[in-house]
């Protein structure tokens, strides 16, 4: 079983697909949606997908092949540690908890695999430390 984030990208021809049910019904994957923006003519969307490997795989190319991008969501968020001064303004910004303070060390943790790029703490950082890989 692998657990894993995705952006997939919607156009007109196929903002109407519904994409969750397409996900449990044809390849018994539960899809978990992070962040939705989506209108009639196209958007974007954040989900995780759990099932096996090759049910992943098989819905990817499915997605594909009705023409909704689908892109690993993987170091989308970059911290330069040398930049950081452990201030913690990113923990209260992110919505899904990805920036965590170690009590015992004082450091503000990051963990990326929780990242579903949103940015907010691309402004929070007074230091400019964090960097967000753009969508193409
Ligand atoms: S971009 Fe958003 S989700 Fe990702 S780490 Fe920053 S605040 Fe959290
Ligand atoms: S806001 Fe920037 S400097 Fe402060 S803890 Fe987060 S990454 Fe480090």
């Amino acid at each position: 079983m692998i657990d894993r984030k995705y952006k997939l990208k919607f156009t007109d021809s196929n903002v109407h697909d519904s994409v969750s049910y397409i996900l449990v019904s044809k390849f018994n994957i539960k899809p978990n949606v992070h962040q939705a923006r989506i209108d009639g003519s196209g958007g974007r969307m954040i989900l995780s997908m759990v099932g096996s490997d090759s049910a992943v795989d098989a819905a990817i190319e499915y997605l594909r092949s009705i023409d909704i991008s689908v892109e690993l969501m993987e170091n989308f968020v970059k911290r330069d540690d040398r930049r950081c001064i452990d201030c913690g303004s990113c923990i209260s910004v992110c919505p899904t908890f990805a920036f965590e303070l170690n009590k015992k060390t004082w450091e503000v943790m990051l963990d990326t695999n929780k990242c579903i790029s949103c940015g907010s703490c691309l402004s929070a950082c007074p230091t400019h430390a964090i960097t967000l890989k753009m969508n193409p």
